[in-house]
């Protein structure tokens, strides 16, 4: 029996490795009844105050806003495509006192936009196409781990693969660094901004934007940095003004094809 308004709890189907194998599905199913590795105590604290703080979200927040949730329930329609960092205390929601439904989210490791990536290409084409959506947040943090990565280098492998796509952004904090005498702490900050505006510019030379640059109207681009010590926002790059679409990105011209006689 469920009681209504409580977290529902469903058990993972039973499978066999040999479905597995033969693609039929997904890896992860086979994880948990077959490979003999050390866990984690079976007791969470912490899921359950997740789990208790979702009993209190409904009484205090849905419930109260029932109408509301009912009305987003049926469709979402938000106008924002937010891309940012996955860390835990950068919350872009809570942060811009927003409600559920108000932004589409795209969250990786340093809010970074790499040309080789299908799930941000899904989530652009999806975010533009069919929600509509009107502006895009590309939004960094001080204190960012991946920054620190960037800054000091990291050997771990997916990792530093990844971290790579910022390498333009450290090349610049480093100029500036020289130039300003900045202590470490203020080079993270001017690497975080740099990468945020480097992030920017990759998002503005995906085929999807360019694209979208002869077909319009383009969602308006902003960049950000948020400061977990402070809970504030900086407005680094302010699409707000932005007639009609982004700034203008250089496009190459297009070869005119040449008919054969
Ligand atoms: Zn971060």
């Amino acid at each position: 029996m469920t009681i209504k308004g409580e977290p529902q709890v469903h058990d993972t189907p039973t499978t066999s490795p040999a479905k597995v194998m033969r693609g039929l599905l997904p890896c992860r199913i086979l994880f948990p009844q077959d490979a003999h590795v050390p866990s984690f105590p079976a007791m969470s604290s912490t899921i359950d105050t997740l789990l208790a703080g979702n009993r209190q979200f409904i009484k205090s927040e849905f419930q109260p806003n029932a109408e509301y949730y009912r009305t987003i329930a049926t469709k979402q329609t938000p106008k924002v495509l937010w891309i940012g960092c996955s860390d835990s205390r950068v919350s872009e929601h809570q942060m811009t006192g927003s409600k559920p439904g108000t932004m589409f989210v795209h969250r990786n490791v340093a809010n970074i936009i790499a040309f080789n990536d299908g799930n941000i290409s899904a989530i652009l084409e999806y975010a533009m196409v069919h929600l509509k959506i009107e502006d895009i947040i590309v939004c960094g943090h001080t204190r960012c781990g991946g920054i620190a990565a960037i800054e000091d280098g990291v050997h771990e492998n997916y990792i530093a693969d990844w971290l790579c796509i910022g390498a333009g952004a450290k090349a610049k904090a480093d100029e500036i660094a020289r130039a300003r005498g900045l202590s470490r702490e203020e080079k993270l900050v001017v690497l975080t901004e740099e990468n945020v505006k480097l992030q920017i510019q990759h998002l503005k030379s995906l085929c999807i934007i360019r694209n979208m640059i002869e077909k319009g109207p383009l969602p308006r681009i902003h960049g950000w940095l948020y400061r977990v010590e402070e809970g504030r926002v900086d407005v680094l790059v302010d699409g707000r003004n932005a007639a009609g679409g982004p700034s203008p990105v250089t496009v190459p011209a297009r070869r005119k094809t040449r008919t054969r006689r």
